[in-house]
């Protein structure tokens, strides 16, 4: 997961926490005040403290990605009310002394573990500077206030050495348990790293010879006259292109988990792209006896050119293989029609709506919740005859919400399937040229 998002969801997180803070100290502090048990310190800067607890709850979700400046802040103005109320606690011959000194102390530990989780790299500087502090104070106090004897004032030494020892131990929990996350996680990249060295080998063993017997087929297809040999030549084609469709969704699959995914961004003629993905279907469409239609804007029609578009070629290519070889496979007869429409939208980012609408078998809708997760196929008896690895609308929902859009479904069982795909775009690097189109063609059996 990149940086951003991993600080963005450890404010999301920190931020009821610190709404929890704000309410539980108020209340504490309403009922410590009315059994007469606060110290001046406390009367005076708890309610700040507390207030101050609800806005860095708003902030953290406001800002979350200035998680660090809020905690940090946080930490510092509680680090110095504890420390101000320890002392003065200390410093008080009396029950409201002691109390002040074990209620605010057992509340220390809290203050380490905000850093762990909002500060990390810093965080064991941070708790050790606080505790450090806490010591200074201590040493000092004991030589002045506690060995100076006093009922209240031995108790609360009892509860300084209590403390004393419960902090260091704190936070050295706390570091073990970062120290065996950070390795938690070095491993699973480790463990990921090796997966994909694999599966890109195990792509590169596969696709070559794949590759050589895709040439040979469309070879031994020329030469063959008879339409038996044109029918076995078919089924090896096609089982031959099922077989490359299946590795590129298991590989993508497997680097899309992957942390260190990443989008390759270029100008792309947008029309170009969806007109050669319909260009690489048609002969599959073709064979089933399917009319295969791609309606792009043109000249004749009012809805805006897609022109050149900065977006990720391969990954939306992809998206649109997927979606039209499952229009393909599970469409007995009828048409298909292919879809691409620019919203553009000022300010920017335009939206650009891609749909692949089939007159298939459709999707039961008790079901259709179910078909996005990774290696699940419907029990269709029309579906078995099919091959699949049930995992080409995982990689089309996982690309699409990766690239910042989101895929919605229409489908009615035995009449067709709408899936249409919503892609943000940003803006064009280069010029923004618009290319008007010729009219397209469809694909007609
Ligand atoms: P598969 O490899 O089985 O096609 P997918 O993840 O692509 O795996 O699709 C999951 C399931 O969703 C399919 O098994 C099929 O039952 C259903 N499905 C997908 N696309 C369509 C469609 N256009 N029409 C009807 N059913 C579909």
């Amino acid at each position: 997961m990149p940086e951003v998002d991993t600080r963005t969801l450890a404010a999301r997180r920190l931020a009821p926490l610190a709404l929890m803070l704000a309410v539980g100290s108020m209340l504490l502090l309403l009922q410590d005040g009315a059994a007469g048990l606060n110290t001046p310190w406390e009367s005076r800067f708890g309610p700040i403290l507390s207030t101050l607890y609800g806005l860095a709850s708003i902030l953290l979700w406001w800002r979350p990605h200035r998680i660090d400046v809020i905690v940090g802040g946080t930490l510092g103005c509680t680090g110095f009310y504890f420390l101000g109320c320890l002392y003065e606690g200390a410093r008080l011959d009396s029950a409201q002394g002691l109390y002040a000194v074990g209620a605010n102390a057992q509340f220390m530990p809290l203050l380490y573990v905000a850093a762990f989780i909002a500060l990390r790299r810093s965080a064991l500087w941070v708790s050790a500077a606080m505790y450090a502090a806490l010591l200074g104070l201590y040493g000092w106090l004991y030589r002045d206030v506690v060995q100076a004897g006093g009922t209240y004032q031995q108790l609360s030494g009892h509860v300084w050495t209590v403390l004393l020892l419960v902090n260091p131990v704190c936070i050295l929990a706390l570091q073990y348990i970062t120290a065996l996350r950070g390795r938690l996680q070095r491993a699973e990249r480790e463990a990921h790293e090796g997966k994909e060295r694999f599966l890109a080998m195990l792509s590169h063993e596969i696709r070559s010879p794949l590759q050589s017997m895709l040439g040979s087929i469309d070879l031994l297809a020329m030469r063959l006259h008879d339409d038996a040999g044109q029918r076995a030549v078919d089924r090896l084609r096609r089982a031959a292109t099922q077989l490359e469709a299946h590795l590129r969704d298991i590989t993508e699959y497997t680097r899309l988990e992957s942390p260190d995914w990443q989008l390759h961004e270029e100008d792309t003629d947008v029309a170009q792209l969806v007109q050669d993905v319909c260009d690489q279907m048609a002969p599959l469409a073709e064979h089933k006896r399917l009319a295969l239609y791609c309606r792009l804007p043109d000249a004749t029609t009012e809805a805006p050119p897609l022109g050149m578009q900065r977006l990720d070629p391969v990954r939306v290519r992809q998206i649109l293989l997927n979606l039209l070889s499952n229009a393909i496979k599970y469409t007995p007869d009828g048409e298909i029609t292919v879809r691409a429409t620019l919203h553009p939208a000022l300010p920017r980012p335009a939206l650009l709506q891609l749909e692949v609408e089939d007159t298939g078998i459709g999707i039961d809708p008790s079901q259709r919740h179910r078909i996005f997760e990774p290696h699940v196929r419907l029990e269709d008896p029309r579906s078995d005859r099919v091959g699949g690895s049930g995992l080409g609308l995982a990689v089309v929902q996982r690309l699409v919400e990766r690239l910042g859009g989101h895929i919605d479904v229409d489908s009615q069982p035995a009449q067709g399937t709408r899936f249409t795909v919503t892609l943000p775009l940003s803006p064009p690097a280069a010029s923004q040229r618009q290319f008007p189109l010729s009219s397209p063609a469809p694909h007609r059996p």
